[in-house]
Order: C-alpha cells, then structure tokens, then sequence
C-alpha cells in the first residue's frame, strides 16, 4: 500500500533536515579545501581584471570572499522536488542558479520514488527546494538515509496547514494537506523562504535576490487580481468543487469555493476509494448541484469519469496543477499553470 502525506513525523524530519541548512552554511563558510581554491581563483581573477581598468567592478563585487564562493565561479545548482516549486524557484534565483526539478514536467509528485541518480543529483546541489506538508516524505527519507549534507529549504515552512471547512471530507489524523502552491498568496510565503535560502547559499547574490523576489512578488499580486476577477463572473452558489483528491483547498479558501467532495479519499493520490464513497459523491453532487468533476491531468480519470457520468455533470480532466508542462504546453509557468486551471474550472462551473 502506498503512503499518504501527513505525519508530524515527515514534518519534524523536514524541520531537522532544514536546520542541516544551518549546520551545511557554517561548513561552507569554513570551506573546504576544492572549494575554498575555488573561491580563492575567481576572486583572483575579479581583482586582476579590476586592476586591469575597471576600478567600480571592485564595489559590485559586494562582499566577496566568504561564502558562496560558488557561485562568483558558476552559478549555483539548485534543485527543486517538482516542476512548480522549480519555476517558482528559478524566478527567484534568475540568472545566478540552474534550477532543475527531479519530478519530471508530467509526472506526479504523490508518486514521486527518488532513483540512485536522482539521490546523486542531489549530492552534487548548493541547495534542494522541497514543498514540504508531507509530499516529499520518500525522497526525505532517502536523503536521511543516506546521510545527505546538502542544505534542503522547505518552502512551505511556517505556513500554518488548514483544516477542512464544514462538510469537506475530512483528513486523516496526523494527514497534512501540502498543496499550499495552488493559493498564489500562500507561494508569495514560498518566495520569501526560497529568497532567505538562496541569499544563504549565496550572500554576493544577495541583492539580486531580493529584487527578484520583490519582481515576482508583484507578477503573484496581479496573478492573485486576475483570479478574483475571473472567480467573481461564477454565480456564488456554484462556487463548489469535486476534486479527484484533496488538492483545492487552500485554493477555496482563498477564493470562496467550498470543496463538497473527492474521489479519492485524503490529500494523496494512492488511495482507492470505496463504491461506497464513490456512490456518496454521487448523491451529494446532485444535493449540492454541482456542475463538473475535476481531476489532475495525468492521474487516470476512470473513476472520477464514472462519477461524473451517473451525476449526469461535466469531466474535466487536463488541470496541469501538480506539474507544469513543456514550452509548448498550456502551462510552462507557474503563473500560466493557475490561470489555466482557473479559466478551466470557471468555464466548468459559470
Ligand atoms: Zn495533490
């Protein structure tokens, strides 16, 4: 049987493997014997092409010398658990980081089992940017065992976890709801944490940082308006969703939806539910009034098909909200991934 999310457990490990942050700066700080060389080269290099000509150079060089060394050498490596905190990430970081995800665009990051190479992948980054809530728990295990140094930032990290409203199908005891992502008022928390990470992992950067996030902050404001605007033309009384698990919920409680109800119990993908609750849905999408199923694109819609088919409602199956697609798809971007899935759901329920 597959595992859910939750556990406190999952959370304290992730809480003790962020304080490994802490304890993976101070090393770097003392550096090591290649990176200290490193840094002493390209700060070699930065003062022999300022005595060249350019003495401003020397100011823009901030404090350089201790610490992230790295990255005035190359940028720093940072990897993300899936392609959404990867985008989010890379706004921040622009040009001074690569930022790679280890679930692949498609993919679902319930799912997610980390390979050996993934695992090496990780060994080799300045910094790993998890969601947290629960939804890395495999890969955090992973790392534990392993005994992995890598500093790891959880970006979800003080966002208190909902609880679900009156009539929503509740969680399991201990169960976290990790899907934070989908309330672009919760990432701007995401963005604050991941800004504080990378200004660790790289002080020169730090300026850098800060004006990106600042950037971003203010691209996640208008994408929050813009939401809104278009939730405002669905009449307020089918303001209800029947997600295929329980991914919306900060999303309804942002915009005023209620999540009436699942297919699959809990806030994972691998429970199978009974015909039971299956049957239940059925019933309240019809008391509820209900217009329309939805479910991830990329997890299998039979069930949810099946539901909406004997409710007599709509299926819409393609909300690219657990991973973003390629260049060519309708989401590549974060932003591009919300206002998709929301233009989806509200043609679904206007
Ligand atoms: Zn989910």
């Amino acid at each position: 049987m597959r595992r859910g999310h939750r556990t406190p457990a999952t959370r304290t490990r992730a809480a003790a493997t962020a304080g490994g942050v802490r304890r993976a700066r101070a090393a770097r700080r003392t550096a090591g014997p290649l990176r200290g060389a490193v840094a002493a080269g390209a700060v070699a290099a930065l003062l022999a092409a300022a005595a060249l000509a350019l003495a401003p150079l020397l100011t823009g060089c901030g404090g350089g010398g201790t610490g992230g060394g790295q990255a005035q050498g190359g940028r720093l490596a940072v990897v993300a658990s899936f392609s959404v905190l990867a985008d989010i990430t890379a706004n921040v970081a622009g040009d001074r980081a690569t930022v790679t995800s280890l679930v692949p665009p498609g993919a679902d990051p319930h799912e997610y089992q980390p390979s050996p190479r993934d695992l090496q992948r990780v060994a080799e980054a300045d910094l790993l940017v998890v969601n947290g809530g629960g939804l890395e728990g495999r890969l955090l295990d992973a790392l534990e065992a392993a005994g992995s140094q890598v500093p790891v930032v959880v970006a979800s990290r003080g966002i208190p976890p909902r609880t679900p409203q009156p009539g929503e199908p509740p969680l399991a005891a201990g169960e976290v709801d990790p899907h934070f992502w989908l309330d672009p008022v919760l990432v701007k928390r995401y963005v604050a944490t991941i800004r504080d990470a990378l200004v660790r992992a790289d002080p020169a950067g730090a300026d850098t940082y800060i004006a990106n996030a600042a950037a971003y902050g203010r691209v996640l404001d208008r994408l929050d308006r813009w939401i809104r605007r278009q939730v405002a033309t669905i009449p307020p009384a089918r303001r209800t969703l029947v997600m295929d698990h329980a991914s919306h919920g900060y999303f309804a409680d942002e915009y005023g939806f209620r999540v009436v109800g699942t297919v699959l119990p809990g806030v994972g993908t691998d429970e199978a539910p009974s015909a039971q609750r299956l049957a239940g849905l059925v019933t309240t999408i019809r008391r509820e009034g209900v217009k329309a199923v939805f479910v991830e694109a990329g997890e299998n819609p039979d069930l949810a098909r099946q539901v909406a088919r004997e409710a007599g409602v709509r299926l819409v199956d393609d909300l690219p909200d657990h991973s973003l697609t390629g260049r060519d798809g309708p989401a590549p971007t974060y932003v591009a991934m919300m206002k998709f899935t929301t233009r989806r759901i509200v043609e679904a329920l206007r």
